[in-house]
């Protein structure tokens, strides 16, 4: 869509108002609403907002910056009423001289998509969301009661959750996006949807609107949606598995395929999977970057927490879908690591960079790992030369820290800017004083 047809459109859908959204460096989604009669001024000149006001954007000396809205990301969104009709665009940040500003995470990714264009390849992402609907208590507390009693797969007509998801399918399949499938989680009050793969610059878009479309449609059942990695302690937590593959730039044909291998996988893609795995520690900081993160990747939940992989073991970091015969495009990486909660701008890019260290480097991955590591006590681990993601964030940026390949994806200004937010968040945990701390020792001690 070029511009014109862009106004075109926008007049023929009777829009009124058009959401100007963008992302901050910790994956909040930011947002300037503008009449529809102003687009196409603002199309030419962009808009101008106050970079020092963002997380992680300019400092306040250098705090101008514009945005340019993306044409190709023009979407109805269909919760709003008729007579008050919004489409959302979502925008690159620019400098003032026109330069696209770095620190800005949908450019971030868009550097990682064109070092892997220069390799040969184009990156593709699949994303699997989690998530938990709370029933809303009187505000503003939010209690986390699920509302419902289902659990894996589970089918039950008269469960609330079934038509939300439902409703939230159809939005979805509105802004253009395709639902593989949706189905209930395992956890009580957990629901799962997953987004058909696409360039990973498509798929991080998808993934900011899905989690404002979840939001949206689950309101207006009077729920709240939450993609909070583990909001209750003792059931499973919200995982973003993400689904990997490359694409030969050349002929189109999945560079991660070769029928030859045991699991259908290709030098390149065992190459990948190794940098991933050597990476895995530091790239948690960027993936599962929240406190919370942290209280989801233990044994136990079937989320990952030992560096390893395998075709089989949900318990393993990387997992190889099973190969069923004509499905070589489908041949693909799932990363188990990342949660909701993470800015998948960043996300992506610092798993494509990982992944093309390792294609750099020709790294060989370790052997597979099929059995259940979560049974493996320190001895066996040692022994299989297998690593623990990190427990906590800070041990997790501590990794960062170390890891220049990962800071290089990130940039020099993100890269300071994560880092600094992620500590501050950090000490300002470390000197909660909890509930489990007070049943513990105000009575014992
Ligand atoms: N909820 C689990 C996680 O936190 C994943 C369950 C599944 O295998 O889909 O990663
Ligand atoms: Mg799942």
């Amino acid at each position: 869509m070029d511009k014109q047809e862009l106004l075109e459109r926008v007049k023929a859908d009777g829009v009124k108002f058009v959401s100007l959204q963008f992302t901050d460096i910790l994956g909040t989604i930011k947002n300037v609403t503008i009449p529809a009669g102003r687009l196409e001024e603002i199309m030419e000149k962009g808009v101008w907002f106050d970079g020092s006001s963002i997380e992680g954007f300019a400092r306040i000396y250098e705090s101008d910056m514009v945005l340019m809205p993306d044409v190709n990301t023009y979407r109805l969104l269909p919760w709003e009423p008729q007579t008050r009709k919004v489409a959302r665009i979502i925008c690159d940040v620019h400098r003032p001289d026109g330069e696209p500003f770095e620190g800005d995470p949908r450019h971030i990714l868009k550097r990682a998509i064109g070092a892997a264009m220069d390799r040969g390849y184009l990156y593709n992402t699949g994303p699997e969301l989690e998530f938990f609907l709370f029933k809303m208590d009187a505000e503003p507390h939010i209690r986390p009661v699920p509302h419902d009693v289902g659990s894996y797969f589970d089918f039950s007509p008269r469960d609330l959750a079934s038509q939300v998801r439902g409703d939230i399918t159809l939005a979805l399949e509105s802004v253009g996006m395709e639902v593989e499938m949706e189905h209930h989680e395992v956890a009580t009050g957990q629901h799962e949807i997953d987004i058909r793969y696409a360039d990973a610059l498509t798929s991080a878009d998808n993934v900011m609107t899905l989690r404002y479309t979840v939001k949206a449609v689950s309101q207006t059942f009077g729920l709240y949606a939450t993609f909070m990695p583990k909001p209750i302690f003792g059931i499973n937590g919200s995982g973003m598995h993400t689904h990997q593959s490359l694409y030969n730039t050349s002929d189109g044909e999945n560079a991660f395929f070769d029928p030859s291998d045991k699991y259908k996988l290709s030098r390149t893609a065992y190459a990948f999977m190794a940098g991933q795995i050597e990476h895995a520690r530091a790239l948690a900081a960027i993936v599962a970057p929240t406190v919370n993160s942290y209280k989801r990747l233990t044994p136990g939940y079937e989320a990952p927490v030992y560096v390893c992989w395998g075709q089989i073991n949900r318990s393993a970091l990387i997992r190889i879908p099973r190969y069923s015969p004509g499905r070589e495009q489908s041949t693909r990486l799932e990363l188990r690591c990342p949660d909701p909660g993470c800015n998948p701008y960043l996300a992506f890019a610092a798993m494509l960079w990982a992944g093309l260290d390792g294609i750099e480097r020709e790294l060989e991955p370790p052997p597979p790992v099929e059995e259940n590591v979560y049974d493996f006590d320190d001895a066996r681990l040692r022994e299989l030369d297998i690593a623990t993601l990190p427990g906590t964030l800070k041990e997790a940026i501590d990794e960062l820290e170390k890891d220049e390949v990962l800071q290089q994806a990130l940039g020099e200004h993100a890269y300071q800017a994560f880092v600094r937010a992620k500590k501050a968040e950090w000490d300002e945990y470390r000197i909660q004083v909890t509930d489990w701390e007070i049943n513990r020792y105000l009575e014992t001690l």
